[in-house]
């Protein structure tokens, strides 16, 4: 109790902008996601990695809520998503979603892709969000053209400005920059980056690349046969595998 009768130690702590707890779920009498918890803050970048087969994109689909857990539960901000009775939509869920392949609307324009997921305001005030979010990502000059006239590394920027532009909480990246050349890769994940950490977005980046976890996490998850084997910051995961098979996995992709 302080000096006017304030209990501090009894202050509710923030909860996190995303929390999993003990999230489950089998295909065909086989685990694949095998009690994963884990939660991440306002503008935090969480990475799952690890080897292609290991569960990571079945753990996004259940946050995202196209895919049903077993068990396990998933809050926002506090309030729970869904368990095993409860279940929020997805469209409900304040989440943006980004893939290795941009999924844009090829028959939409540029503006029109990135207006897709607003559903509340004026026609005016989404054509203002819509070249609010294309200055961000430099790319006003295809206001009206259409993905097939854009580079990769355009379209991929065009999926950031549609999955940002209804304000999600949380951005969801399943391997979203797998696709693209070389030469691109780097520029685009910061400025990816840069855009989410302005934005406040907890990040859920799922890649099974160590070099794109370490640029990119600020924590990462070491996930194998799914389950999280190891998680805490890049360095202390780099540097301190938890065993043999962890140490294998960052020699082995570099
Ligand atoms: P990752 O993204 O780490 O490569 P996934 O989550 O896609 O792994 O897949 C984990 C395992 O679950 C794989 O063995 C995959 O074949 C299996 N799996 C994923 N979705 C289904 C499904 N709908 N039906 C049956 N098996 C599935
Ligand atoms: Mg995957």
């Amino acid at each position: 109790m302080n000096s006017i009768g304030f209990d501090e130690t009894r202050v509710t702590p923030v909860p996190p902008r995303l929390e999993v707890k003990n999230l489950m779920r089998s295909f065909e009498g086989r685990t694949v996601v095998n009690d994963i918890s884990f939660a991440i803050q306002p503008g935090q970048v969480t990475c799952l990695l690890g080897p292609s087969g290991c569960g990571k994109s079945t753990t996004l689909r259940m946050i995202a809520g196209v895919e049903m857990q077993d068990s396990g539960e998933i809050y926002v901000d506090g309030a729970l998503v869904c368990d095993t009775i409860f279940r929020l939509p997805p469209e409900r869920r304040e989440i943006g979603l980004m893939f290795q392949d941009f999924a844009l609307f090829p028959h939409l324009s540029v503006a029109d892709n990135v207006a897709f997921g607003l559903t509340s305001g004026s026609k005016a005030e989404k054509r203002a969000r819509v070249e609010e979010l294309l200055e961000r990502v430099d790319l006003m000059r295809f206001i009206d053209g259409y993905p097939h006239q854009l580079s990769g590394g355009e379209q991929q920027r065009v999926a950031l400005a549609r999955a940002l532009a209804p304000k999600p909480k949380i951005m969801l990246m399943d391997e979203p920059f797998s696709g693209l050349d070389n030469r691109l890769r780097d520029g685009i994940r910061d400025e990816t980056l840069n855009i989410l950490k302005e934005q406040d977005t907890a990040v859920l980046l799922v890649t099974h690349e160590p070099e794109e976890a370490m640029r990119m996490a600020d924590e990462i998850a070491l996930m194998r046969d799914g389950r999280i084997v190891q998680h805490g910051a890049p360095y202390n995961v780099y540097t301190r595998p938890v065993d043999r098979a962890a140490l294998a996995f960052f020699s082995d992709a570099n």
